[in-house]
């Protein structure tokens, strides 16, 4: 057994300020002082460094000083090194159960520096704490007790994030094959349009194709352009919204002038579906601080889902208030609803309720299309302007669709921008 003061002394502790003390203090008696600021590292260290002594903090971010007392006594080599706990711990009984978790002896903290020196060679030299065989059967079971309560607690943390990581994988396989599906529609149109003129210039000999021809095989092959920029466009935005890059060029915004574009774009899907858009008076409103362009996005896939979710027939409801200082966008629909447990799911990146199979028709169509992005950049937009997105809605139901109920409330100022009155 080491005496002399040269010894090989362990610390583990995560308080920098009590490792830096007793460094100096054993350190400049002699001693070879090693650190390590949590249970895992000072396991490690012992076994590389084979101290002649372990001092133990018991209250550690991973291992508690008990815990790592007991499996370090299991191990060959640490059955009599002499472990001293060192805790600023002294509630009733914790003395007890360092000793019988395994510890030699028990210091308190702050450590009194002329004393300390000296408690550190007398259990060099072998001074072991005393604890009645019955008392430490007390704490020995209720050490074990501790023990099992922890793991139980640690499988179950560990069961949920490992389900989380299967879920998040799942998604992620989905969203390849969805990309592959959104990516392979448009360009099925563009392939089959290139075609088509590539006919036409055989056909009539490379002579002059007809205006009309021409200006058809154009709007085609635009189409399928623009549904490709817009799968692309959502894959940079969401990447973007998950590295926090998302920048916002903050400016007047006037949602009505917004709702009113959307309103000309969305006609004609409205049309074809019998869908009734109705957009109530927002001309109140007041002109807000934002983006615009970025809440044009948001509010596009929020009013774009309502139209795929409500059967043929249906309708979807704008209207908007002001509450308090922010502007509260209430978009309704007489659609499919969303069940309760995935209310807040659907804000995820990634997550498409329901079939992927349903997701791999046109965009437009009931239903049909999506990537499982559009809600994720939406609140990503909204979080960004420091606003809320939910839904309400009280189930999902394809034969009685009880509708849905979005709410955007955004800002009018930003707050970088408000004037302190
Ligand atoms: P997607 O691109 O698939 O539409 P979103 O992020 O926009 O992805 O929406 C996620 C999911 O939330 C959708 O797949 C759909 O199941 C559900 N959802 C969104 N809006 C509505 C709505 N208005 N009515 C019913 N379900 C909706």
């Amino acid at each position: 057994m080491a005496t002399n003061s040269e010894a090989t002394i362990l610390y583990i502790e995560d308080d920098i300020a009590s490792r830096l003390l007793v460094q100096r203090v054993l350190g400049s008696r002699g001693y070879d002082v090693h650190v390590a600021g949590n249970g895992l590292d000072g396991i490690a260290l012992a076994r590389d460094k084979e101290p002649q002594l372990i001092l133990m903090d018991i209250n550690l971010p991973d291992m508690d000083g008990r815990e790592i007392t007991t499996r370090l006594r299991g191990l060959p080599n640490f059955s009599e090194v002499p472990i001293v706990a060192l805790t600023a711990n002294i509630s009733a009984g914790s003395r007890e159960m360092a000793l019988a978790a395994g510890c030699t002896g028990f210091l308190t903290k702050p450590i009194n520096v002329s004393e300390f020196p000296q408690q550190v060679k007398d259990f060099l030299q072998g001074r072991v704490e005393p604890l009645s065989p019955s008392e430490r059967n007390i704490h020995l079971q209720k050490h074990a007790q501790n023990l099992v309560e922890r793991l139980e607690n640690k499988i179950r943390e560990l069961e949920g994030a490992n389900k989380r990581l299967r879920e998040l994988d799942k998604m992620k396989s989905d969203f390849i094959v969805l990309v592959s599906h959104e990516l392979r529609t448009p360009l099925t149109l563009i392939s089959g349009y290139a075609h088509l003129l590539e006919e036409q210039l055989k056909q009539t000999n490379d002579q002059t194709v007809p205006a009309e021809t021409v200006k058809s095989i154009a709007e085609g092959l635009n189409l399928g352009v623009t549904r490709m920029r817009e799968v692309v466009n959502e894959i940079i935005s969401v990447s973007r919204i998950a590295s926090g890059t998302l920048e916002l060029a903050i400016g007047p915004v006037r949602l009505q002038q917004i709702m009113e574009d959307l309103r000309q774009d969305l006609d004609e899907v409205c049309r074809r579906r019998r869908l009734t858009l109705e957009i109530g008076d927002l001309h109140n409103l007041p002109v807000i601080e934002g983006d615009g362009k970025r809440i044009r996005v948001a509010l596009e896939n929020v009013m774009g889902n309502a139209i795929k979710f409500t059967p043929d027939g249906g309708s979807i409801f704008v209207v908007g208030r002001k509450v308090g200082d922010a502007v509260d966008l209430i978009i309704r629909d007489t659609g499919i609803g969303i069940p309760v447990k995935e209310q807040r799911r659907i804000f995820d990146q990634f997550y498409v309720l329901g079939s992927i199979q349903h997701h791999s028709t046109s965009k437009s169509a009931f239903q049909g299309g999506g990537l499982g992005l559009g809600l994720a950049i939406a609140h990503g937009i909204v979080e960004a302007h420091n606003g809320r997105i939910w839904v309400e809605s009280k189930r999902r139901d394809l034969e009685n669709p009880p509708g849905s109920t979005f709410h955007i409330l955004l800002p009018i100022r930003q707050a970088s921008q408000q004037t302190i009155l």
